[in-house]
């Protein structure tokens, strides 16, 4: 069976003590490969070789980085095919989806960084008659970029372009659940011409392994991270000796608040999608949904009756709508969730438990549960998997008290046909993206980024270059 190969410094290598792990696809159980298992010796070569290319890649003028930048979109669009298959095998995601949105936004990563970049501009201040200051942008360093396992190549994009847009180099830890994207793209990156060193890609572990490795290594200047709250603590603590500049995108628990005056079939079409695309594994979606009273009933009764009939099932099937968990572990977490939200009183009106056509593989039925309240544990922590709750509310005050009520802060969404509530609503809101009768709905130039402990930073647009690059001033005497 074919080995997944760390990639360092341009060359595609096993570990040094020959350690490897198991790759499971789960949506069928079956050991899909084995892959290098990275430790301390492959983070210190990777950040040798990063910090080797920073010195070419980091000068080059962004007009020929741009260049690379939109060759490697153009070869992801090329492989569209091949890394949406790698995705599936990974993740258990619909192969449908994969192809729609995983791999089309991977390469749009790269074109929007890559034509951004172009058109950054920095500021001038004039002392009349004495002096004129000016600054510099300039590229970090060394970056490592942490990536989590729920959108692989979607989200590695997201950091990796702007970071050689900026003209810093990286070391890449892919989820150790989905480590073949990551790799692919290395291959992708060489093909384009990307030089050597620029992007080095180890897979490995989190806690006390590479991941860690990275977050704490010395000549690594930034870290970007997208994971889960409990992670994003590590990292500070582990990167906090050597005082690394950081990019946390976090977990989240968020509101979706359906007023009565919103247009139904909108609301509830997108609820849908907001509940259980990709799963339900997706940091923005809305998990807790508030629905006001006049309308609870009709709107529950068709947000169970359109679950019941998403399918769940092969994800390579083009009919299928919800594909496998990422694994059977996080299919247990994800029950016990369930189980102790109907322990604290909460009725599943539909879903629960494994779809009983599925003799293998990681499956779990669209899950709507209510009767819960703020103080349940389903209500508070973030799930992941595809689980809401659906609880009335009465005024505005009240349903803006509910969704500020948590640690979280990384989206909201609200249905409403009033325009004056959706501004008044909008501001109350503790998240860093509000959406307004859409969902998911993404300008890249907009921040995007977490409030509380949701993460840290804003990316997107000029934001992801604020954290990729140094200002300095210069000050000029006239
Ligand atoms: P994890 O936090 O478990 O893992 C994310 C990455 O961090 C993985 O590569 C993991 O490695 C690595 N890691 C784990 N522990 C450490 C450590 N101590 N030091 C360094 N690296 C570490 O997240 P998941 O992969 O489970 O992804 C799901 C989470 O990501 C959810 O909480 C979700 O909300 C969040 N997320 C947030 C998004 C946002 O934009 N805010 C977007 C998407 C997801 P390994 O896998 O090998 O353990």
């Amino acid at each position: 069976m074919e080995q997944v190969l760390h990639f360092i410094d341009g060359a595609f290598v096993p570990s040094e003590d020959g350690r490897t792990f198991d790759n499971l696809n789960p949506a069928t159980g079956e050991r899909i490969g084995m892959v290098a298992e990275g430790g301390r010796a492959e983070i210190d070569k990777a950040v040798r070789a990063a910090r080797r290319a920073f010195r070419t890649w980091g000068r080059m003028p962004a007009q020929e980085r741009a260049a690379i930048l939109h060759r490697i979109a153009n070869l992801i669009e090329e492989n569209l095919e091949e890394l949406a298959l790698l995705e599936t095998a990974d993740t258990g995601k619909p192969l449908s989806l994969a192809k729609s949105l995983d791999i089309p936004r991977s390469a749009y990563n790269f074109r929007f960084f890559a034509d951004f970049v172009k058109g950054l501009s920095t500021e001038t201040f004039e002392m009349e008659g004495v002096a004129l200051n000016y600054a510099l942008r300039r590229p970090v360093g060394v970056a490592g970029l942490i990536s989590p396992w729920n959108l692989p190549l979607f989200l590695l994009t997201w950091k990796v372009a702007p970071c050689l847009a900026a003209g810093n180099t990286c070391v890449i830890k892919p989820a150790e659940l989905t480590p073949m994207t990551a790799t692919k793209l290395a291959e992708i990156c060489k093909q384009a011409g990307v030089p050597d060193g620029v992007v080095n890609v180890v897979h490995g572990f989190g806690p006390d392994a590479a991941g860690q490795f990275l977050t704490e290594h010395e000549d690594v200047d930034l870290i970007s991270l997208t994971g889960e709250t409990t992670t994003g603590k590590a990292v500070m603590r582990s990167a906090a000796n050597t005082l690394k500049r950081l990019s946390f995108e976090l977990g989240g628990k968020n509101p979706n608040i359906v007023f009565a005056d919103c247009d139904f079939e909108d609301a509830i079409a997108t609820t849908v999608r907001s509940s259980f695309v990709n799963q339900g594994e997706v940091c923005l979606c809305g998990s807790r949904i508030y629905v006001e009273s006049p309308l609870y009933d009709r709107f529950v009764e068709a947000l169970v009756d359109r679950a019941r009939k998403l399918r769940v099932g092969d994800p390579l099937d083009p009919q299928t709508d919800v594909g496998s968990l990422i694994s059977e572990e996080h299919l247990e977490r994800v029950d016990g969730f369930v189980r102790r939200a109907m322990e604290q009183g909460g009725r599943v009106l539909v879903g629960g438990r494994r779809p009983e056509h599925l003799k293998r593989g990681a499956f779990y039925e669209p899950t709507v549960i209510v009767d819960v309240d703020e103080t349940c544990e389903i209500t508070r922590q973030e799930v992941f998997g595809p689980v809401v709750t659906v609880q009335p509310f009465d005024t505005e005050e009240e349903v803006i008290r509910l969704a500020n009520d948590t640690h979280y802060g990384l989206s909201a969404t609200l249905w409403t046909s009033n325009l004056k509530r959706a501004h008044r609503v909008a501001g109350e809101l503790e998240a860093g993206v509000i959406w307004v009768n859409t969902w998911f709905l993404r300008d890249l130039r907009t921040p995007f980024g977490g409030m509380k402990q949701s993460g840290i930073g804003r990316e997107g647009g000029v934001h992801s270059f604020e954290f990729f690059t140094e200002l300095k001033n210069v000050c000029i005497k006239l």
